[in-house]
């Protein structure tokens, strides 16, 4: 051992630079490993092989993959790693909902959730850490933002669900599904989510069908058409306004592209799709603010034309959000009028509420960069 080896030995956090400095071939898709690959001398072939050892068979040591040479081995984990995040909390809900708290090496903290019903079973993975859109009812947006997920940090989120919940040995814990509904918004974390989606669809990763990964977005308009020309999965849009006036106050985003411009990015959306495919609809339901017939009206109207799946979804209270949860009757009247034009609706259960894994109620713990949640600490305009 020379003397520049000696030190890194006796110096954790020197081992932890070199590792930082290595590849992560956790977040590379096909044509990522393929160039990785091609880059080292090696032939193109060693991506499916190696894609497969780490995603499928969640090996994450080189040496264990025993198709390589032992010389490729060595210059495998001379040059690059397999790195997860870190479990940093594990909680499984009474109705099986399972949810990890998972600390980045930054040490900031991100969740994941894994949602069983009984023809799926759906992980809603995050995005960002925080998220920059400050819609006015969802509890991560009042966490702040700090940054963007890398494709391997987002894709971990998948490899750790898929690998604990196999360790639980039962029937009906797998993944089938994955929803881009957890912290934060995709689109505007464009490139690392099409990677992460692309290696979530790989038949020689997750293998999971187009119809089966859904991202969600807020609305960022350009980032819809540009998804659209990039891939083909489903498109979930969170509406939750009829009008501009109130959706400029719940999604802010909206001040930037209102209404009209985000349908016609809708119909935009479809017309590249294939003839099967719609659009899922997210509204959050809130106690007298958007729950009245009328909304439901004007929300027929708005999405005229549109291939829908309307998900009406019971707004999650958390501590000083302002907002109140609308009634059974509300939602029921609200839905029955949907129904009644034809609209496929569907009201959401809410899941994991004992372990706080619900809808807009994933936290994480964040360094927050854009100082938004000093902004809470005093009373909205308007609230109590
Ligand atoms: N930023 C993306 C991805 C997050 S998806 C998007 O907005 O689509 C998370 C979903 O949960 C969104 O539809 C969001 O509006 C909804 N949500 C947020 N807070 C909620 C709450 N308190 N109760 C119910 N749903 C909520």
């Amino acid at each position: 051992m020379n003397e520049v080896q000696q030190q890194i030995e006796n110096n954790p956090s020197l081992q932890v630079v070199l590792q930082s400095n290595a590849t992560n071939l956790l977040g590379l898709d096909r044509a990522g490993l393929e160039s990785f690959f091609e880059s080292i001398g090696e032939k193109k072939f060693r991506a499916t092989q190696v894609m497969k050892w780490i995603h499928q068979l969640g090996v994450t040591d080189f040496q264990e993959m025993n198709n390589l040479s032992k010389a490729l081995r060595n210059q495998l984990a001379e040059t690059s790693c397999v790195q997860n995040l870190h479990v940093a909390k594990d909680q499984i809900s009474s109705d099986g909902t399972r949810k990890w708290l998972l600390q980045l090496h930054d040490g900031n903290h991100i969740e994941a959730v894994f949602i069983p019903e009984d023809d799926r079973g759906t992980l809603c993975v995050s995005s960002q850490v925080g998220c920059a859109l400050d819609c006015s009812f969802c509890s991560t947006g009042r966490q702040g933002f700090n940054r963007n997920l890398s494709a391997d940090e987002i894709i971990s989120q998948v490899w750790i669900a898929a690998h604990l919940l196999e360790e639980e040995k039962k029937p009906g814990r797998k993944i089938t599904n994955v929803v881009m509904m957890g912290m934060g918004e995709p689109l505007l974390n464009f490139d690392n989510t099409v990677t992460a989606v692309r290696i979530m669809m790989d038949d020689f990763a997750y293998g999971l069908s187009k119809r089966r990964v859904t991202v969600s977005t807020a609305g960022v308009v350009p980032a819809m058409d540009r998804l659209g020309d990039t891939l083909d999965m489903r498109l979930a849009v969170s509406l939750h306004a009829t009008n501009n006036a109130l959706r400029d106050e719940l999604v802010p985003v909206n001040k930037k592209y209102p209404l009209q411009e985000l349908m016609a990015a809708c119909r935009r959306f479809i017309d590249k799709q294939n003839t099967r495919s719609r659009i899922t609809f997210e509204y959050v339901m809130l106690d007298g603010i958007n729950d009245q017939p009328e909304h439901a009206r004007e929300l027929i109207k708005l999405l005229k034309g549109i291939p829908t799946l309307m998900n009406l979804i019971p707004f999650n209270p958390f501590e000083g959000s302002g907002y109140r949860t609308s009634s059974k009757n509300a939602v029921n009247r609200f839905r029955e009028i949907l129904h009644a034009s034809g609209m496929t609706t569907v009201v959401r259960k809410t899941r994991g509420e004992d372990i706080d894994a619900a809808c807009g109620q994933l936290a994480g713990k964040i360094e927050d960069k854009s100082r938004r949640h000093r902004r809470f600490e005093e009373p909205r305009f308007g609230m109590e």
